[in-house]
């Protein structure tokens, strides 16, 4: 490994958040990551509770046609504004997931087993269908055995869950992302990742850390999300949650730069990759300066591994 370079780097490390640094080793927000990694999918669903933050809801069982359930439910909950409600919230939560029953499918295991797992808390509000006379039911108490009036047994069950406090806190920040992007990473053979020490305790924390004199416009410091090195190169990410427009990278490409220019005085063959990995990349022009994946249509997260894998090299 390139010791010099590494050693470069540090010492322009300045401090790092230390909110965010108790996140990172946070057991509840690791679980959930590693749920995450294995369903990349779930991304849509929690952007879009970031900008509309309801209950998700989840439906029982899971197999079943979105498409069809849809209109069905749509005209029996119309009799009252609490039950609208609940039934919007369920075709809401999937707005950013375009006709892909199987996708909604996996999406919705997906929140179940974050809720077995207890990264999402159970509401007792539970919604029960019944296909046969097309009839819902609102209920707090779920029995072992509940049938509807018709005799037969409800077709479909809806119960609501809310995101636990410290991950929506992590999904609203956009950490969460960052910490997404710590675990493609650490996948990368060969690139070692640079973090620091939080002082005093023996935890090393290598999201959003600050660096003296980089910064851009009237800022001495820059903070960079990630941070690799592989032999003589730096790879630099940045996390964004959103549908990043240029604006939104601008002082990251101009912080990178900097450090790049920083240490290229002490390692003249350096090279500097940067990448930006955003929710919806779409809006950015491709451009030889900078690599962007997005994480709306990742599908499988080796994809994402590889995909970076062949930029660093
Ligand atoms: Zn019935």
């Amino acid at each position: 490994m390139n010791e010099t370079l590494i050693d470069a780097i540090k010492s322009l490390q300045l401090r790092i958040d230390a909110s965010k640094a108790n996140l990172e080793n946070d057991k509840k927000i690791q679980g959930f990551i590693e749920l995450l990694m294995e369903n990349p999918e779930a991304w849509a669903v929690l952007y879009n509770w970031k900008n509309h933050p309801k209950p998700l809801v989840i439906v029982e069982p899971g197999d079943f046609d979105f498409f069809k359930l849809k209109p069905d439910l749509l005209s029996v909950a119309s009799a009252s504004h609490y039950l609208r409600d609940y039934v919007y919230s369920f075709f809401e939560q999937y707005s950013e997931v375009t006709l892909d029953n199987e996708k909604i499918k996996r999406i919705n295991d997906f929140i179940k087993q974050a809720r077995a797992k207890n990264f999402l808390d159970s509401k007792n509000e539970f919604l029960l269908y019944c296909s046969q006379c097309r009839k819902v039911v609102l209920t707090n108490k779920l029995e072992e055995d509940d049938k509807c009036t018709c005799g037969m047994s409800y077709d479909f069950k809806f119960s609501l869950t809310s995101i636990s406090p410290s991950i929506s806190q992590e999904i609203i920040s956009g950490h969460l992302l960052e910490l997404y992007a710590l675990r493609i990473a650490r996948s990368i053979e060969d690139l070692k990742l640079i973090g620091m020490e939080i002082q005093g305790e023996e935890k090393v924390v290598y999201t959003s850390i600050q660096y003296s004199d980089i910064g851009v416009g009237d800022k001495s410091n820059g903070e960079l999300d990630l941070l690799g090195v592989k032999n003589d190169t730096i790879a630099a990410f940045e996390c964004k949650f959103n549908e990043t427009t240029y604006s939104d990278i601008k002082d990251f490409l101009g912080i990178a730069d900097n450090l790049y220019y920083r240490i290229r005085e002490k390692k003249p063959n350096l090279k500097l990759i940067k990448i930006i990995i955003s929710y919806d990349g779409s809006k950015l022009t491709p451009s030889n300066n900078f690599f962007v994946m997005s994480i709306k249509n990742l599908i499988s997260i080796n994809t994402a591994i590889k995909e970076i894998k062949t930029l660093i090299h």
